[in-house]
């Protein structure tokens, strides 16, 4: 029986990743934990649920991971696709501790496997979860429970009472009413604000109500506010996320990575006015995927249309939903409301363009257009083989970058620029210390384990001093 007269040392409000890091961390020093997840118990643990691998430096090959990934590259990689856009210190200090998250998550349980083959060829850098981030989730959830952390679900903090840069005490709904835990340090991991269609309108406009949400409904961002609004210093820009291309049949929410399209090289994508509007082969797909979230959303009705033919239909993953398929261009065009015979001109536009060359989509290739706009850079090549195919694409919102400024020890930095006495950030909601802009495969999970240790064992400490 969770006791809510008592004060606990250190409460975790969130149930994912990085919040069960937290939990475990901090009940590992010692200290009395209570764990508030605002979903109901089938839906613990948001975006987690849907993760597959964990992107660590790591010294040399193991059972799983085929060769070494050192500090030095990984550090590279960030550099790269944030363009410089991370606080380098921090982002160095997450890397270092990055080297024994692989092992610490093996002590609490956590397997790991192969990856296998795909879009995504991270056989070397990324170690992929046993059963995949649900079965990562509930060994993390039995651990925790074994240790004494106490757990409520359906449970979501609804105010804090912050006073002086110091936690006092948050409310939270338990059993439908309102009740006030007391506890002698925070520890915020309940995610970005990506489910708050209001809140990202703010920024996107009325185009907003076209994203779907790939991951939890429940991260509504509402603990971010209630901490940037009581004096926590903000980092990142609101407008960054990650968001890629998905089947606009997905559901709003928790569509996952099954309706993730990674298409869009074997063919061309369209607008609703049966135009193309970017290069579709700019450069190999794992960099460029999480871009086309916001290309589509930048397009009318922030709806897209990937056509592609007979001869590529074998090369990627399929989406959960079958393609369209029609004997002729204008039959596909048909199939989405697509003026048929502006799309048969585009795609012969494009297929004039195209040169000879040797197709190779493991690789940039030399096959491309000449005199297209936009061009096709790699793996361009004649869409002339029925049948022929269409998936409507929309944006797929994975996660928001803005969130609450954190110094090494996990503790939130104020406006002042003074960290909190007692408040401690990890996950999604720091997100944007380490990710400026871009995304690399497997570093949400590697800043939820990483800060969400840091945190735990740093609440702990603090509580019991
Ligand atoms: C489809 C998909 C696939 C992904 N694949 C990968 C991958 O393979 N590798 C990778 O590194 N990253 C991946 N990500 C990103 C990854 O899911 C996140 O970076 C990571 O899970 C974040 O962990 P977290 O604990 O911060 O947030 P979450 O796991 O989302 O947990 C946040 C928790 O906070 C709870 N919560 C929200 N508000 C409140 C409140 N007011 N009170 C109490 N609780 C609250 C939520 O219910 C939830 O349990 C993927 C994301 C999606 C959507």
């Amino acid at each position: 029986m969770v006791d809510l007269s008592k004060k606990y040392d250190v409460l975790v409000a969130g149930g994912g990743n990085a919040a069960l890091c937290a939990a475990i961390s901090a009940r590992r020093e010692g200290a009395s934990v209570l764990v508030l997840e605002g979903a109901p118990k089938f839906y613990r643990g948001g975006n987690t649920r849907h993760t597959r691998n964990i992107r660590c430096a790591h010294d040399s090959a193991t059972d799983t991971l085929t060769g070494p990934y050192s500090e030095e590259e990984l550090w590279d990689d960030l550099l790269r696709i944030t363009s410089g856009q991370t606080d380098e210190p921090l982002a160095k200090h997450m890397i270092r501790e990055s080297k024994e998250i692989l092992v610490w998550l093996t002590e609490q349980g956590v397997r790991y496997q192969p990856s296998l083959g795909g879009t995504l060829t991270l056989g070397r850098t990324n170690s992929f979860f046993l059963g995949g981030g649900r079965a990562m989730l509930n060994t993390l959830y039995r651990k925790a429970e074994e240790l004494g952390v106490d757990v409520l679900y359906e449970a979501p903090v609804t105010a804090l009472d912050i006073r002086d840069a110091m936690f006092v005490s948050a409310t939270a709904t338990i059993g439908g009413a309102a009740t006030t835990v007391r506890a002698g340090t925070l520890v915020a991991a309940c995610g970005g604000f990506e489910s708050n269609i209001e809140w990202l309108k703010q920024y996107w406009g009325e185009a907003a109500e076209n994203f779907l949400i790939r991951g939890t409904r429940y991260n509504r961002g509402s603990v971010l506010r209630m901490l940037l609004d009581a004096g926590v210093q903000e980092v990142g820009d609101p407008t960054q996320c990650h968001a890629v291309a998905i089947d606009a049949r997905a559901p709003k929410y928790d569509g996952g990575i099954i309706t993730r399209l990674d298409c869009v090289i074997f063919g061309i994508v369209v607008n609703k006015l049966a135009k193309r509007f970017y290069d579709e082969g700019e450069d190999i797909w794992p960099k460029r995927y999480a871009i086309w979230g916001r290309l589509v959303a930048s397009q009318p009705d922030q709806i897209g249309y990937i056509i592609f033919d007979a001869s590529s239909l074998s090369l990627f993953m399929p989406s959960l939903f079958p393609a369209v398929k029609g004997n002729t261009i204008g039959e596909v065009a048909e199939q989405f409301d697509l003026d048929p015979s502006t799309l048969e001109q585009t795609v012969a536009e494009y297929n004039a363009a195209v040169r000879p060359g040797t197709f190779n989509y493991m690789d940039l290739d030399d096959c491309r257009t000449e005199g297209l706009t936009p061009p096709k850079s790699h793996w361009a090549r004649r869409i002339e083989k029925p049948p022929f195919y269409g998936y409507p694409v929309r944006p797929g919102i994975t996660f928001t970058y803005l969130g609450t400024r954190v110094n090494k020890q996990a503790k939130m930095i104020m406006k002042s620029g003074e960290p909190s006495g007692n408040m401690f950030a990890a996950g999604e909601i720091m997100a944007g210390n380490v990710l400026g802009k871009g995304y690399a495969a497997g570093i949400g999970m590697t800043i939820g384990s990483v800060f969400g240790r840091i945190a735990g064992r740093e609440a702990a400490r603090n509580a019991r001093n």
